[in-house]
This record gives C-alpha cells, structure tokens and sequence, in this order.
C-alpha cells in the first residue's frame, strides 16, 4: 500500500516519515503481531506501520491533520492526543498491551519513561530511537553511555538490540541513524517505579561526583549507615552512579529505606 506524506512534515512533532518498504517488512516481522494480540501504536503519522498490524490495534496521533489519513485503514481505532496523556489502562482492557511506534525523536525518552511507570500493563515494546538514545539505553554499567534510563529501562525489562534503519529510510531524512529495540516487560522487580525512578534522580543528579558524596546530600542519612551499606554490598566510596547494576539499585534502596 503507498502511504502519502504530508506536504508539510512538522519538525518539531519529530515527523520523519517511513517510507522503505522492505524496512517496514523487516520491523513487522520483529514485532511479529498476532490477531490475539492487543496493540498500541504511537505517533502512527500516516499509518505506515499501522497498516502491518493485526490484532485489536489502537493507534495514537498528537497531529489532528493526519488523524483523516489514519481513519481510512480497516479495523484501526484511531485517538487524537499527545500519548502522554492516554490512559493505558483503559487501551489495555482485561489484556497486556504490546505497544510499538516509530517514537518521535523530541520526547522519546519522556515516552519510554512513562511507557514503564505503567509497565504492568504491558507485555512487551517494539520502539524505535534515535541510534545514540537507543546505544544510552542498552549500554552496560561502567560504559560512557550508561546512565539513568540504562538502569531504568534494564530493571524493568530485557531488551533486544534489534537492527539499526538508515536515516535514508525516511521522509524528510533525519540527521541520525535510527535502531529498534524490543523491550520484554520483566516481572521479577521489587520497586515501583515513582520510587526506584526517584532514587535513581537522587544518584545520578551529579554524575561526576561520588555516588557516595550524591547519596549523603540527597538521602537524608547518616554517614555512618551508609558506610555500613555500601560495605555490606562491597560498594566503595569511590564508586560513581554509572557503576551500579540495576539490581544493586534495588538492594540499596531496600537497604537505605530500612
Ligand atoms: N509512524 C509513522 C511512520 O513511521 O512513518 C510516523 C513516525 S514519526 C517519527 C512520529 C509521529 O509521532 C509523528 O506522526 C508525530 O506527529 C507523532 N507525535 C509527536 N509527538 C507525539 C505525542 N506526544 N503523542 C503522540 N504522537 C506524537
């Protein structure tokens, strides 16, 4: 099916259409959809992944002047808002989502955020970044890249590397390559994610010090219970944010809490 492109692609709603039809192919064969499946897809812009998928598909869109280009595929509930404000709980119904989307590049690490503060009512996500968001995301502790979303995203999921699509993919072409990511929703977390996310807030909040030095300042605890912990857990006082697993996360916020 031939997807048209707006005359005017709004840069900043980050719409960088896709347009390689083998590309697409590729995506929905690593998504994989099955008619059983509950599906929601963000930013759908013209619906060229849209019309790929099977299933029970709710598709979102910020961009009214789209929303009509998005109506005329079969079997599409169609939302007009910015995703941030969807209830997902309501998408979701009696099932978990499995969510996809070609994100837009602007808000795409706002949109994973909130995309796991509701991760129990999601089975799995197939999400697309910007190829350096997506290297931040999947990056391993102690890498230059490894930062709070690394933390955040690996606690609450296992994540695939998926394939990276050439920025040539798309229309208007961007500056940056692009990879899509897999993300399976984990259920084995003790840590909600206002407060595991707010804790990560407090470690990282000045990434060249100390964790030890960040964790005094914000935490409100003495010297000497931390001391205590960190050598409980074999953590030293030189140890930085970006050194930390996400499961040495979890035990130190368990630990700190008591
Ligand atoms: N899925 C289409 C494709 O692959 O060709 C479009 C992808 S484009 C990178 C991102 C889309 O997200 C645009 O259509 C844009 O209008 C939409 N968008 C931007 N901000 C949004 C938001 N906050 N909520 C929902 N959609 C948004």
């Amino acid at each position: 099916m031939k997807v048209p492109i707006p005359a005017q692609p709004k840069r900043k709603l980050g719409q960088n259409f896709l347009r390689d039809q083998n590309v697409l192919q590729k995506i929905t064969s690593f998504i994989d959809p099955k008619p059983d499946d509950q599906i929601l897809e963000i930013g759908a812009g013209t619906g060229a992944l849209t019309s790929h998928l099977a299933g029970h598909l709710t598709a979102v869109e910020i961009d009214e002047s789209l929303i009509p280009f998005l109506q005329t595929i079969p079997n599409v509930k169609v939302m007009h808002d910015d995703i941030r404000n969807v209830n997902i709980a309501e998408i979701a119904g009696h099932k978990r989502l499995r969510v996809v989307g070609n994100l837009p590049y602007y808000i795409s690490t706002p949109i994973l955020s909130f995309l796991l503060e509701n991760s129990k009512l999601i089975s799995d996500m197939v999400l697309m970044f910007q190829e350096e968001v997506a290297d931040r995301i999947v990056a391993k502790p102690s890498e230059s890249e490894y930062s709070l979303m690394s933390v955040l995203s690996q606690y609450y999921c296992e994540i695939d590397r998926g394939f990276r699509i050439s920025r040539n993919c798309f229309v208007p072409r961007p500056d940056v390559d692009s990879r899509i990511l897999k993300f399976r929703i984990q259920t084995g977390w003790k840590l909600p994610f206002p407060e595991y996310h707010d804790f990560l807030t407090k470690a990282f909040s000045q990434r060249r010090k100390k964790l030890r030095n960040n964790l005094l300042r914000t935490l409100g605890i003495s010297a000497a219970k931390l001391d205590s912990i960190f050598a409980e857990m074999g953590l030293g006082a030189n140890d930085r944010a970006e050194n930390l697993t996400p499961q040495q996360y979890e035990r130190l916020i368990l630990e700190t809490r008591k």
